[in-house]
């Protein structure tokens, strides 16, 4: 930017002004001269009047009083007329005086005289001497100054002040001018010049004022003083300069970092929906095909992440080939390629650190600690970069995901790099999301299983292995539904060993529980039809119920019950009816109209037995109601 005194011609210049300055002084001084020096002059010249008249008094006293005294009348004319011309009288007056006679005046007046008080005038005596001592007085002269000579005089002496004055000032304002000109004006031109066309390029040019010699005056302290000022302002720029360009520096370091955490981020999001789509897959995926989406997982990650091929191995021995869990390939590759690509990955994963992921950007980074042969070997594979990731946590080791890129694929990128780490999170939590399900299906399994039997047990007699009470009164009920329901009979038996406490008396608790086992196995082996079921419901009493069954076949099972364990024969020394345990039975057939309920089927099988026992024992009694004949009487 141009400074406006730049842009801009000098109006006035300092000189000039200086010497209008000097000028006007000189001009009040000169009139101020010019006055004094006027008195001065005006003194001057009267003095020189009035020296002129004492020396006109001086030279014409003597002629003027010798004149008078021999009365030579032209002699003092002619003296008259010779004052009179002389320019400083203006008036001579001459007085003669005699003894007889009154005084004569001559008077002379030079043309346009006029009395003044200011002019010089003399008046003195003639006296003169005819003899020695004889000294007389003749007259009396009197001279008086001609004041327009004075105002001549004194205006030439007026002319000359004025003149020399003025000359004296001009002249001093001019060397004034000249010396202000050539010591200051122009340096201060070539300063304020300098300081026009100064700019930053420009602050290294000092300020060389063209004066001879280096005088330490005020102008030597303004050049010192500009280029100092000159030296701090380009010390200051460059400092501002050094300071944008750190500036400059930092925001784009901060722009490429700002750059570089965006698409990272951009990655990450990318990444991260891809595995949560993937997730949510596994989440959802049943067991039995949990591996196949597994398997769809890794695909769909490899193509992503352009790998030809995707492995995952299982963890395996230190220097056998990993054994392979699950696998992708584009395309499918030969045999021979398999086993190098299972080597390969194997080779890298004995090389792998503690670290959890480790990529490859070329495949001379990944082979680096082979050996040559190895290099060799792995020669033929198509593969560039490639990524090594642990599925491990902790004690859990669920072995290495291994990727390799196809060489035109290029290196890893940030997305890539942040893919890969998320891919690997999600398929070690897979993989140990799979082992706590195989385990929970493994516990689901035992607890059925654990259910199962305890359902088993509560529903048999830990004794006998018969169905119990609880399990015939659940299925008498829906027995007795379906029975009515369909209209068909329902028979049942109710068979009680006979004095059996003499029995348990005899032999013991133990023997009895024998019996009990021998007895429960007889009537079961009586029993082949699988609807009919046998259960204990009490110590040593025994139902049996029977759909679909006659009151007539009902008959023959219970007596079929009776024989059989009669043919048990075991020995009941201490029976009330033979020799060996026997057993009675009571029966009884559901009457469909009546809908008693089944407790009243119960009751009346329940009496049907305390009848054979009132009868004798060992038989078999049917329900009074009952029409039917038992067609097969006790022996
Ligand atoms: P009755 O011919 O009239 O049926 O005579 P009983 O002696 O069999 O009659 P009671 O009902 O009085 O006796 C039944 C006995 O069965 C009593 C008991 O000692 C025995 N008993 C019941 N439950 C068991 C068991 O689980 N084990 C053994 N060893 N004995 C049992
Ligand atoms: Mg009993
Ligand atoms: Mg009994």
């Amino acid at each position: 930017m141009k400074s406006e005194t730049g842009s801009r011609p000098v109006a006035r210049s300092l000189g000039i002004r200086l010497v209008l300055a000097t000028l006007v002084f000189c001009f009040l001084f000169t009139v101020a001269a010019v006055a004094v020096r006027s008195f001065s002059a005006w003194q001057d010249a009267l003095s020189e009047m009035d020296s002129d008249l004492a020396q006109i008094e001086q030279l014409y006293r003597l002629t003027l009083s010798k004149a008078i005294w021999e009365v030579d009348r032209e002699a003092l004319q002619a003296h008259l007329e010779g004052v009179a011309t002389i320019a400083s009288v203006g008036r001579i007056e001459i007085t003669v005086r005699s003894i007889n006679r009154p005084p004569e005046v001559l008077v002379r007046v030079s043309d346009g005289w006029a009395p003044s008080s200011k002019i010089p005038a003399r008046s003195v005596s003639l006296d003169y001497e005819p003899f020695p001592g004889g000294r007389e007085t003749v007259g009396q002269l009197v001279l008086a100054g001609d004041e327009r000579v004075l105002r001549e005089r004194l205006s030439q002496s007026m002319r000359e002040i004025v003149l020399t004055q003025a000359l004296q000032s001009l002249l001093l304002a001019g060397l004034i001018m000249l010396m202000f000109n050539r010591s200051v004006t122009v340096h201060v031109q070539q300063v304020a010049h300098h300081l026009a066309r100064l700019t930053p390029d420009r602050l290294g040019v000092p300020l060389r004022l063209a004066r001879s010699g280096k005088a330490r005056d005020e102008l030597g302290m303004l050049e010192s003083g500009v280029n100092a000022l000159q030296g701090n302002l380009s010390d200051h720029l460059a400092q501002l300069r050094r300071y944008e360009g750190e500036l400059a520096d930092h925001r784009d370091r901060l722009a490429e970092l700002v750059q570089a955490r965006t698409s990272e981020l951009e990655s990450l999001t990318e990444s991260q929906s891809l595995v949560l789509t993937l997730s949510n897959r596994l989440i959802h995926a049943p067991y039995e095909r949990f591996d196949e989406s597994l398997r769809s997982c890794l695909q769909e990650v490899a193509q992503r992440l352009a790998a030809s091929d995707a492995l995952w191995f299982f963890p395996g021995i230190r220097g056998e080939a990993l054994p392979v869990f699950l696998q992708w390939h584009d395309p499918v590759p030969d045999e021979h390629r398999q086993l190098l690509l299972v080597r390969w990955a194997t080779r890298l994963s004995h090389g792998f650190g503690e670290q959890d992921l480790t990529l490859y950007s070329r495949r001379a980074e990944a082979t680096r600690q082979f050996s040559l042969e190895e290099v060799v070997a792995f020669q033929s594979l198509p593969i560039g970069a490639c990524a090594l990731a642990r599925l491990c946590s902790g004690e859990e080791d669920f072995g290495f995901l291994f990727f390799g890129r196809p060489d035109h694929a290029g290196v890893w990128n940030p997305q890539d790099r942040a893919l890969l780490a998320l891919a690997a999170q999600m398929f070690l939590h897979s993989a140990r999301h799979k082992a706590q399900l195989l385990e929970l299906l493994a516990a689901r399994d035992a607890l059925r299983e654990a259910n199962r039997q305890l359902e088993d047990l509560s529903r048999h007699d830990p004794l006998t292995g018969l169905y119990n009470r609880r399990h015939f009164d659940e299925v008498r009920q829906d027995e007795y539904r379906r029975a009515l329901r369909n209209g068909l009979p329902l028979s049942l038996l109710i068979c009680d060993i006979d004095c059996f406490k003499g029995y348990n008396d005899h032999n013991g608790h133990a023997s009895g529980d024998e019996c009990l086992r021998a007895v429960a196995g007889a009537m079961l082996a009586s029993l082949p039809r699988s609807g009919d079921l046998l259960a204990r419901i009490g110590g040593e009493e025994f139902a049996v119920l029977l759909p679909a069954t006659s009151r007539f076949d009902a008959l023959k099972v219970a007596e079929r019950i009776r024989r059989a364990v009669e043919a048990l024969a075991i020995p009941h020394p201490a029976s009330c009816v033979g020799s060996a345990v026997t057993v009675s039975v009571g029966a009884a057939q559901l009457d469909p109209d009546e809908d008693a309920g089944f407790d009243a089927l119960f009751e009346a099988a329940d009496q049907a037995l305390y009848k054979a026992k009132k009868l004798g024992r060992n038989r078999v009694e049917v329900a009074e109601v009952a029409t039917v004949v038992n067609p097969f009487p006790a022996s």
